[in-house]
């Protein structure tokens, strides 16, 4: 039977890190995606590839920094797929974060991004508020302006897939894995490919299956430990509407949940939404309310769109995020990486659950280090921070 250093089972933003850390490393990786790459959660983000200025809020320090620390890496090794941004925080006589509290989470953001020059922040001078895209004016107070990157999720993916397949990453595609029987120093993973059933060894099996990451471990035989997560979903819709300054980041006036409306593909995305999700995750879609709490913020914002209704929707997703059970709002919980394993120190199984766009590299960095007693150690071929991701053509 073939066999491999390492076999990750999903091709979304985790599993192509970590195929190209394996690969960088030095060792025999094999990536099984059951449809395309990018085809989960990863093609239904914000497209943010930021430090996250609202995680400030709930003491997510290092996260803040570690992303902080990425963003720079990406504006790096990245340029045709991550750019940097002016982002405009409105703030009117209702709003509830003020500006002086904005800036002062913007210093320590720029403290934590070690005052790079995309750290820098202001305010808009009143005499520019016009250039705003239309952005509402009555009883506005100022206009703090940071810079954070926007990115193409779904690109950012293959392109990290095809760096990976360049030192030799393998991938199997359309391939759904089935299950997975352990042995005393490996596993055999069962995957189904062009209607026949394979079966491969790898030393160390990987799930970054994203939303249907507890799904593949209870594929496991025999059983190992499957963390507690709940999925919530959050929908984005694309509308026929200008915006072209920035990205626009502001309070949705039914619940002061922070709302992004971004320039995207000559149109403007607006997201997201937190619902709770209990469904299969083929199954996510956005709901009618969510579209609709969408609308309101954008309208609220832009009266030159006042008018627009559902109808007007050009585009619409939704993705799963995947988050530790808990009974407080989605809005505050940790997005930090949960790993496990099947047994320390020399995993057979690694499961990667939840998680950010941005901290990929990071988090591949972590499964390799994680999973190294159970490889042999090899001559690197790459450094991850070095190597230059190109668009698709
Ligand atoms: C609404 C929303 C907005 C977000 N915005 C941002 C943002 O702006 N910035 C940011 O940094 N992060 C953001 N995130 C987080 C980020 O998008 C996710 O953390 C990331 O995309 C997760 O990637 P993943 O590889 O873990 O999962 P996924 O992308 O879901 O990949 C999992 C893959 O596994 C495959 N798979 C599943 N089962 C099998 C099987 N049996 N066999 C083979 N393959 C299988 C699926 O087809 C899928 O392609 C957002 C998340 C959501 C939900």
């Amino acid at each position: 039977m073939k066999e491999y250093d390492v076999i990750i089972v999903g091709g979304g933003i985790h599993g192509a890190g970590v195929l190209q850390a394996a690969v960088a490393a030095g060792h025999s990786a094999l990536l099984i995606e059951k449809g395309a790459l990018a085809s989960g959660t990863s093609s239904r983000s914000s497209k943010l590839i930021h430090g996250g200025l609202r995680y400030l809020e709930s003491g997510q320090f290092s996260l803040v920094r570690e992303s902080l620390r990425e963003r720079a890496v990406h504006l790096r090794i990245a340029p045709d797929l991550v750019e940097l941004k002016p982002f405009f925080i409105p703030v009117y006589a209702e709003t509830r974060r003020r500006p002086w509290q904005l800036k002062i989470g913007l210093a320590l953001y720029a403290l934590l991004g070690g005052f790079a020059p995309g750290t820098r922040f202001g305010s808009v001078p009143k005499r520019d508020w016009g250039q705003l895209d239309g952005l509402q004016t009555h009883n506005l107070d100022a206009v703090i302006r940071y810079y954070d990157a926007q990115t193409d999720d779904a690109a950012l993916t293959r392109a990290v897939v095809e760096s990976a397949r360049s030192l030799g990453g393998e991938i199997a595609m359309p391939a759904a894995f089935l299950g997975a029987n352990l042995a005393a120093d490996g596993v055999e993973v069962l995957f189904e490919q062009g209607g026949e059933r394979v079966a491969r060894r790898a030393r160390v099996l990987v799930n970054a299956a994203g939303p249907w990451a507890t799904r593949v471990a209870r594929a496991v035989t025999p059983a190992i430990q499957v963390p507690d997560v709940d999925l919530v979903q959050g929908t984005h819709i694309v509308l026929p509407m200008s915006v072209t300054g920035g990205i626009y980041y502001v309070e949705s006036p039914a619940d002061g949940r922070a709302v992004f409306i971004m320039p995207w593909k000559g149109a403007t995305l607006i997201g997201t939404t937190e619902t709770p999700y209990k469904g299969e995750p083929d199954q996510v879609r956005p709901l009618p309310e969510e579209e609709e709490y969408l609308l309101a913020v954008v309208r609220h914002y832009f009266p030159a769109v006042a008018g627009m209704t559902r109808a007007d929707i050009r585009e619409r997703f939704a993705g799963l995020r995947v988050l530790p059970a808990a009974s407080e709002k989605a809005f505050d919980r940790s997005r930090e990486t949960i790993f496990t394993t099947d047994r320390e120190p020399h995993p057979r199984v690694l499961g990667i659950y939840g998680g950010k766009l941005t901290g990929w590299r990071a988090a591949a960095a972590q499964v390799l280090a994680r999973i190294g007693p159970s490889l042999s150690a090899k001559p690197r071929r790459a450094a991850t921070d070095e190597l230059v991701l190109r668009r698709a053509p």
